[in-house]
């Protein structure tokens, strides 16, 4: 499958909106900027971010990318809780389990790409992961609403929760899944 052209599957990332000095920032444009990441999970301010607006933004976006720095990212929506994949193709891909947390795509920006390579792992699926380090990075669906991540590659704290394993029916044979309270699927679910 061709690449897309310039690999960029969101809205463009308003640097300027988010990061204080260099970018710099208008005061009266703070408004604006946190109800367009509204669908944020949300909770009391502290004294902390009282007195340093920025800290509520640090809390709210979150980064990512690959062992290198090669391949960065920014999430600025709600990330879905981490499903765990063990299907043949996930266990070659990343050396074992997938483990993905995945973002409307308005919410996925790509600040650094000099690093990615796609791999085209189906007709409508591409793969991207870094060509200098070897990092698996995203899964990247044709169509599909959301950009999924590598969880293990986004910068702690995370905030993430786990959520599931599927694909179970066709684990591989050198290790147990215990019962660990999440949902079970032999198959794909979302
Ligand atoms: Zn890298
Ligand atoms: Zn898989």
């Amino acid at each position: 499958m061709p690449s897309r052209a310039g690999c960029n599957p969101g809205t463009r990332f308003d640097r300027s909106a988010f990061f204080p000095g260099p970018f710099g920032i208008r005061r009266r444009s703070l408004g604006s900027t946190l109800e367009s990441v509204s669908g944020l999970a949300w909770r009391p301010v502290t004294l902390e971010e009282a007195s340093d607006p920025w800290a509520i933004l640090r809390r709210m976006v979150k980064t990512g990318g690959c062992a290198c720095g090669a391949v960065r990212y920014v999430i600025t929506l709600e990330l879905t809780p981490v499903t765990f994949c063990h299907c043949s193709k996930c266990r070659r891909w990343h050396g074992h389990v997938g483990a993905y947390t995945a973002v409307d795509r308005p919410g996925f920006e790509l600040t650094e790409q000099r690093g990615l390579r796609w791999y085209a792992a189906s007709a409508t699926v591409r793969r991207g992961f870094c060509g200098e380090c070897g990092s698996s990075l995203l899964w990247d669906e044709e169509g599909a609403p959301k950009m999924s991540i590598c969880a293990g590659t986004l910068d702690a704290p995370t905030g993430l929760t786990p959520k599931a394993h599927i694909y179970l029916g066709s684990q591989g044979d050198y290790y147990e899944v215990p019962d660990d309270g999440l949902i079970r699927r032999e198959e794909f679910t979302r």
